[in-house]
């Protein structure tokens, strides 16, 4: 599936959504991408990871690590084209673990998965995970990328989508006293 290919699913599945968003990063923006309208179909889903899976191979990866909620999903179709362990990280007492017995050995060959990225926040909270375990991040493998987050790891993405985000004391629709909505994806 091409970024394009993608797009297109995106749009005719409802999954590009217009109003006045709080994103997960906590910036505001006009557009939303209600990403699991793509992970709610299997075959679409399957796709997606799978040409995320593509992308990543050439990383030899030895584990999938993604970020819960929206990661998991994706992780485990890209894990499972891999031929590979698929983990995940999630909040314990509010900061980001891993959790059900999961564990990552010294030097293993990680490639972190995330779905919808903007500031970068919720990857770099998997990347400080995945660096105190000793594990070795090979490759951050991400689906939209609607921000452009830096990372000291090579990034591949499936579809690049820049969209308008601001913070609350610069979004025009705050200034217009539009009514605020919270689709929430990663607060939990
Ligand atoms: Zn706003």
């Amino acid at each position: 599936m091409t970024g394009d290919e993608l797009l297109e699913h995106l749009r005719a599945r409802g999954a590009l959504l217009s109003g006045h968003f709080l994103l997960s990063s906590g910036l505001h923006s006009d557009r939303f991408i209600q990403k699991f309208r793509i992970f709610e179909d299997p075959p679409t889903a399957e796709a997606v990871g799978a040409a995320l899976a593509e992308r990543l191979r050439p990383f030899k990866p030895d584990v999938v690590v993604a970020a819960a909620i929206g990661g998991i999903i994706p992780g485990y179709i890209v894990a499972r084209n891999l031929g590979v362990r698929d983990i995940f990280v999630e909040k314990e007492a509010g900061a980001p673990a891993l959790r059900r017995g999961f564990r990552l050995a010294r030097g293993e060959r990680v490639a972190v998965v995330e779905d919808v990225m903007t500031t970068g926040k919720s990857t770099a909270e998997v990347i400080g995970v995945v660096e105190a375990a000793g594990a070795q991040i090979v490759a951050i493998g991400c689906i939209i990328k609607r921000g452009n987050p830096t990372f000291l790891y090579p990034l591949v993405t499936l579809l690049d989508l820049p969209l308008a985000d601001y913070t609350a004391a610069a979004c025009p629709q705050c200034a217009d006293g539009a009514p605020l909505q919270d689709p929430g994806s990663r607060r939990a």
